[in-house]
C-alpha cells in the first residue's frame, strides 16, 4: 500500500521525468492577491505565469500545493464530516504547461499516470468534457481508448474555466473514479451527481482563450495547461478505501484523537473524529504560514474553523482542551513534506491551546443556551436571529458553528434576524465608540473601514477571482 507521502513523490517524479521542473508549495495566503483569501488551488502562485506578467526560467512545472477552501468561492467547510471526498485543507497536485504542451500531450500524461505508474483498472475511469470540446473527446478515444458511454459532455461551468472576468480561460476535462454500486450516487452529468460513488479525482484546464471585454473571446497565441488532482482523494483510491478519512494520514491523525479523548471513531461520534482532524490540519498550517485567529479576514476564518473543532472536542466529552494536544501526530505525518509545520510547532500549539482555553470558557455555556433555545424544536424549525446573534456577541459562536450544530436535527437559523441583530449593533457601537466582547470589537473595526474605506476585509461572503485549478 502507498502512503501519502510516496504518492506525493511518485507524482512529483513521474512529472520530473518528463520534463516538468518540480516547485514547492507556495504560501496558503497568496503574495500579492488581495482578491484571494487562501490558495485554493494549484494554479494560483502561477497567476501571472499564465497571464504573462511574469516569466520562469521552465515552461513547464509540478507541484504539490496547500490548499484551503474554507471561505468566499470555494468553501467547503460545511462538507467536512458529511462527504467522503472533501477536505477545508488539502494538497492539489498538478502539473503545468505555460505555452508549451496542450491538450493531447496532458491527456497521455495523465492517462499514463493513472494507469500504468498508479495502476488504476481503466474500467472504473470515466471522463468529462465540456459539450463543445470535439478535440478533447477525441484524444480521450483515441489516447485513453475510452468508449463514449465513458466520455461524458457537461455543458455547465463545472467544466469550463477561467481565471476571472476577462483573462485566461477554456474547457476543462476531469477524471472520475468508480468506487462501485454499493456507493449511492449517480455519473458526473446525472441528477444524483453529488453522491459519493463517482469521485472526481483529477481536472485537466485547457487554456486556450483569453476573455478580453464580457463578449470579446480570443484564441491564446500559446495555449497553457493547468491541472488539479486531489492527493487524498487519489490516496484513498490507491489504498482501496472510499472515504478519504480512511487513508493512512487520517488514519493516524483519527487514532490521535481517539486516544486523545478515549473516544472511539464509531457511529455518530466518528463525524466528530473527522472534523477535528481536519481542522487540526487546517488551523495548523495556516498558523505556520502566518495567519492568526482574530475576528477579521483571514483571522476570522481561522477561528471559525477552530471554534468549530473545538466544539466536536466537547461533544466528545473532552474535558480540557485538545487540539493542542494532536499537533505532534500532524508533524509526524506531515513535517518532513511541510517543514514549515516542524518549524512552526511551538507557535501552532500555543495558539491552539491558548484559543481553545478560551472559547471554552463560554462553549458549554452557549451549548446550554442554544439547547434551550431548541429544546423544543425539530425538523425544518428556524432558530430566531437574536438568539444566534447572542451566541455570536456574547459566547463567541461564529454563525457557522450555530449552523453546524443545529444541522442534524435539521434546524436552521433565521439569518434575516441574525443580520439585523448585527446591524443593531454596529449602529450602536458606532454610536458609543465603545463597548466589549467579540461583536463590538468587529462592529468597531467595521466602523474604523466605513470611515477609511479599509481594504482589507474579507468577511462571510466575499467575492473572489476564481481561483479553481
Ligand atoms: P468537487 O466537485 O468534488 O467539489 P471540485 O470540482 O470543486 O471538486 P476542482 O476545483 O476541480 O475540485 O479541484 C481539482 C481537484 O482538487 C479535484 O478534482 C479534487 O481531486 C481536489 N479537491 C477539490 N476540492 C477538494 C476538497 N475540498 N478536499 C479534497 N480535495 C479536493
Ligand atoms: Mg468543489
Ligand atoms: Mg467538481
Ligand atoms: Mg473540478
Amino acid at each position: 500500500m502507498s502512503g501519502v507521502n510516496d504518492i506525493r513523490s511518485t507524482f512529483l517524479d513521474y512529472f520530473k521525468k518528463n520534463g516538468h521542473e518540480i516547485v514547492a508549495s507556495g504560501p496558503l495566503v497568496p503574495r500579492n492577491d488581495p482578491t484571494l483569501m487562501f490558495t485554493n488551488a494549484g494554479m494560483v502562485p502561477f497567476k501571472n505565469v499564465f497571464t504573462g506578467l511574469e516569466t520562469r526560467p521552465y515552461d513547464r512545472a509540478v507541484t504539490a500545493q496547500k490548499c484551503v477552501r474554507a471561505g468566499g468561492k470555494h468553501n467547503d467547510l460545511d462538507n467536512v464530516g458529511y462527504t467522503a471526498r472533501h477536505h477545508t485543507f488539502f494538497e492539489m497536485m498538478g502539473n503545468f504547461s505555460f505555452g508549451d504542451y496542450f491538450k493531447d500531450r496532458a491527456i497521455e500524461l495523465a492517462w499514463n499516470l493513472v494507469t500504468k505508474e498508479f495502476g488504476l483498472d481503466p474500467k472504473r475511469l470515466l471522463v468529462t468534457v465540456y459539450h463543445t470540446d470535439d478535440e478533447a473527446a477525441d484524444f480521450w478515444k483515441k489516447i485513453a481508448g475510452l468508449p463514449d458511454d465513458r466520455i461524458i459532455r457537461i455543458a455547465t461551468s463545472d467544466n469550463f474555466w477561467a481565471m476571472g472576468d476577462t483573462g485566461p480561460c477554456g474547457p476543462c476535462s476531469e477524471i472520475f473514479y468508480d468506487h462501485g454500486d454499493h456507493i449511492p450516487g449517480g455519473p458526473p452529468g446525472s441528477p444524483d451527481e453529488d453522491g459519493d460513488r463517482f469521485i472526481e479525482i483529477w481536472n485537466l484546464v485547457f487554456m486556450q482563450f483569453e476573455q478580453l471585454t464580457a463578449d470579446e473571446r480570443v484564441d491564446l497565441p500559446r495555449p497553457s495547461i493547468d491541472t488539479g488532482m486531489g492527493l487524498e482523494r487519489v490516496a484513498a483510491v490507491l489504498q482501496g478505501v472510499h472515504d478519504n478519512y480512511d487513508i493512512d494520514l487520517f488514519r493516524a491523525l483519527i487514532h490521535a484523537s481517539e486516544e486523545a479523548t478515549g473516544v472511539r471513531a464509531e457511529g455518530a461520534q466518528h463525524a466528530s473524529h473527522k472534523v477535528i482532524a481536519d481542522h487540526l490540519r487546517a488551523s495548523s498550517f495556516l498558523i505556520a504560514d502566518g495567519v492568526l485567529p482574530s475576528n477579521e479576514g483571514r483571522g476570522y476564518v481561522l477561528r471559525r474553523i477552530m471554534r468549530r473543532a473545538m466544539r466536536h472536542a466537547q461533544l466528545l466529552g473532552s474535558k480540557d482542551p485538545l487540539m493542542w494536544r494532536l499537533v505532534p501526530a500532524l508533524v509526524r505525518e506531515m513535517g518532513r513534506a511541510y517543514p514549515e509545520l516542524v518549524r512552526g510547532e511551538a507557535l501552532i500549539t500555543e495558539t491552539l491551546k491558548l484559543e481553545e482555553t478560551r472559547f471554552r470558557k463560554t462553549l458549554a455555556r452557549g451549548l446550554t443556551l442554544l439547547s434551550d433555545a431548541t429544546g423544543e424544536m425539530g425538523e425544518g424549525d428556524l432558530l430566531d436571529g437574536e438568539t444566534a446573534f447572542k451566541l455570536y456577541d456574547t459566547y463567541g459562536f461564529p454563525l457557522d458553528l450555530t449552523q453546524d450544530a443545529l444541522r442534524q436535527r435539521g434546524i436552521h437559523v433565521d439569518l434575516t434576524g441574525f443580520n439585523d441583530a448585527m446591524e443593531r449593533q454596529k449602529a450602536e457601537a458606532r454610536a458609543n465608540w465603545a463597548g466589549s466582547g467579540e461583536a463590538a470589537t468587529e462592529a468597531v473595526w467595521f466602523a474604523v473601514k466605513d470611515k477609511t474605506g479599509g481594504s482589507d476585509f474579507l468577511g462571510y461572503e466575499t467575492e473572489e477571482a476564481e481561483g479553481v485549478v
